[in-house]
Order: structure tokens, then sequence, then C-alpha cells
């Protein structure tokens, strides 16, 4: 294969060289972490080592990570319904679909709140929405992302726990795409639930967790053997958690870094607009990711924009899914109101620990070729 400029980072990021050895060390160790001899012993050692470097990403406590296949999981282990009282559940329009999907909670006691044209959850309503309900004597489950994995826009998490606490609830946020690209603490946040996933992270695919807050606690979707605490059954992936607390342990040592990311990032949008002076920037007047850049050329087709970048040996993504052989903007910039002639041209560049300069250069090489082809007279 011709050379690749890999920048697609928010859809998996490459396996780190460390984690990949940590992995094969762990594949050796053929214990059942359950079993009491030397074997199981040194399985279950091995776990436990990358629990606490997994609840060191994001300030928790050991005990309270429960480890997942992934983040989709993490979400539906989350969002698997609170035993005791009456619960109503709360999501942003901008989840991911394994949030908006609403967990075991019913359709009818499951509402979601708007973001604003800049991507960011609109904590007004939601505030409003939790009186209404409260009324009633609902308690209130919410469900925020910490970052949008399309946009990258930070969203405001501490300031919705601080509402939903108010109102006697609980608050998960979806940090799988927040972690290692900005610092993490679950205290801080004031977040009762937190999903992580590996591979976002340099760690393997089929890994991920919950985090729990000290007082929280989850009703198991998987039952059977008293692993995780009783909270998910089923011997667990030995090498796969391995991985993933290496890949923590670097993520977390990483977050040093963010800053030559984003200006990287910036660097690669700065040139967009100078080939195309009317790319769009979405949630570019708000925080955001360090590696996430969402940006639309007008008039074009991100599918078009994909296709020519990956046959330039640059791999980025679309914000558009197509559904049904017809392409519709992502949930996400509908959400944000974004119009359709700039929603159907946006594509997803994300960074990493392993994006270099030459990386920008070469997406903006093929970005300039693509955009004079396929708009000639906007390019000249
Ligand atoms: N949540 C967010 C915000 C994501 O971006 C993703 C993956 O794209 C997931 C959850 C799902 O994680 P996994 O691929 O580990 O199931």
């Amino acid at each position: 294969m011709n050379q690749r400029f890999y920048l697609d980072y928010n859809a998996t990021a490459p396996l780190r060289p460390e984690v990949r050895e940590a992995m094969a060390a762990a594949l050796a160790l053929h214990g059942n972490p359950s079993s009491v001899h030397a074997e199981g012993r040194a399985a279950r050692s091995a776990i436990e080592a990358a629990r606490e470097k997994v609840a060191a990403l994001v300030g928790a406590r050991s005990e309270d990570v429960i480890f997942t296949s992934g983040g989709t999981e993490a979400n539906a282990l989350a969002l698997a319904a609170q035993s005791g009282g009456a619960w109503h559940c709360y999501l942003s329009s901008v989840e991911h679909p394994s949030v908006l999907s609403g967990g075991r909670f019913y359709r009818e006691t499951t509402t979601t709140f708007p973001v604003t044209p800049d991507g960011v959850a609109d904590l007004q309503i939601l505030a409003k929405e939790l009186e209404k309900h409260h009324l009633g004597g609902w308690r209130p489950f919410v469900s925020l992302m910490a970052a949008n994995n399309e946009t990258g826009a930070i969203q405001p998490v501490a300031e919705a726990s601080k509402i939903v606490h108010e109102a006697g609830g609980l608050l998960h946020t979806d940090a799988v795409q927040a972690a290692g690209r900005i610092k993490l603490d679950m205290t801080a946040l004031g977040a009762d639930m937190l999903s992580l996933s590996a591979h976002k992270i340099g760690g393997p695919k089929g890994v991920g967790a919950v985090v729990l807050s000290e007082s929280a606690s989850v009703e198991p979707l998987i039952k059977g053997g008293g692993q995780e605490r009783r909270r998910r059954a089923g011997t667990e992936n030995v090498a796969g958690i391995v991985g993933f607390g290496v890949a923590a342990e670097l993520a977390a040592d990483d977050l040093a870094k963010a800053a030559a990311v984003s200006a990287l990032r910036d660097e690669l949008e700065k040139g967009a607009r100078a080939i195309a002076p009317d790319v769009v920037v979405l949630s570019g007047r708000v925080a955001r990711l360090p590696n996430t850049a969402c940006i639309a050329v007008p008039r074009t087709k991100a599918e078009t924009l994909v296709i020519g970048l990956d046959l330039a040996g640059v791999a980025v993504s679309s914000g558009s899914a197509c559904s049904s052989g017809k392409v519709e903007a992502s949930h996400v910039l509908s959400a944000m109101g974004v119009a359709d002639e700039i929603a159907q041209g946006a594509i997803r560049v994300s960074l990493g620990f392993a994006t270099k300069r030459a990386d920008i250069d070469n997406f903006l090489k093929a970005f300039n070729e693509l955009v004079k082809r396929l708009r000639p007279r906007v390019a000249a």
C-alpha cells in the first residue's frame, strides 16, 4: 500500500506498540483470574494492576471500575434501569447511538434535550424538564457525554451534574472520546457513572469500562459468575484489560501534549480555510477536544471528499450517515440545526498521539487538489 496518513482517531486509534507488547505477554497468562492457584492469581493480579491504571485516568477508586466489552456495553450497563423508585431518563440529542437507544429505559420515560447551534447541551432546557418531572415524583437519570465524537464539543457535565443532583437524580457521562484528550476527574465532573473505551486511546478494540462514583451502583446486564464484584459476569478478557491499562497510563501521560495536538489541528483548519474560504468549522466557537476538526465544505458531498482523500492516502470520516441508500446528515449536525447543504459536506478529521506534521501537510495537499477538482470556480 502507498504511504497512508491516518486522521481518524475518533473512529479508532492505532494500537500503541507498548500496548501490543503488554498484551502479547498477557496472552501467556493462561490462568483463569477466578482460580485460586498461582496461575489464576497471576492473571488476577494483571487485571487488578490494569484496573488501577484505568481508575487513575479518571480520578476514581479501582474498585469502582467495571470492565466491559467496550464503550457500547459500558453505556448499556450505565443505562440499565435503576431499581427502586420511578426514574425518567434524559439524553442530550447529540449522544452516541448506544446512549440514544435509551438502554433499558422505556421510550415513554425517555426525553431528549437539545443542544445549541454550537453543539453544546442546553442546560436551561434540561433544568426546566427536570422541574416538570420532579413535581410528578420522578427521579431523573441524565446522560450527557463529556465531549462529542463528531464535533469534539466539550459538554458542561459538571454544571449538569449540579442540576441533576439538586433534583435528586443521577448523572452518567459517556467519556469515550474525552478520555486521554482532556483531563477527566469523576469528582470534579460530579459524575455518578462514566463510560470508557480502550480502542479510542490506543488500546485494543472490544474492551471498555463503566466507572462508578463511590456511592453509585448498577444493575448487572449480564448475570452468572461473580466477576467484577457481581456487576458483570463472565471470565475476564485478561489480555484486553491489560492492554487497556497500559493505554490508560500512556493516555494520562500524553495529556501534557494536548497543546501540540491542538496546534496541528488549528493549522489544518487554517489551511483548509485558505484553500476554500467558505469552509465551516462546526463547533468552532466553543471549547473542543484538541484533536477534533469537523469541517464542512458547502456544496460538496462528504462521501466524495472521504473517498477522494482515501485515494490520496488520507483516512478521515464523514459527518453524514448513509441509511437505506439515502445520504442523510448526521443526527449530531441535525440536532445543531446545521443547514443540509453544509451538513452534507461535513468531514471529521481527528488527530492523535502518532499524528505528525506530515499528516497535516498531506491532508492539505490532497484536500486542495480535491476541492479544486470538485469546485473549480470557488477554489480558483
Ligand atoms: N460513545 C462514543 C462517544 C463513541 O464515539 C463510541 C465509538 O464510536 C462509543 C461510545 C462506542 O464505543 P465502542 O466502539 O467501544 O463500543
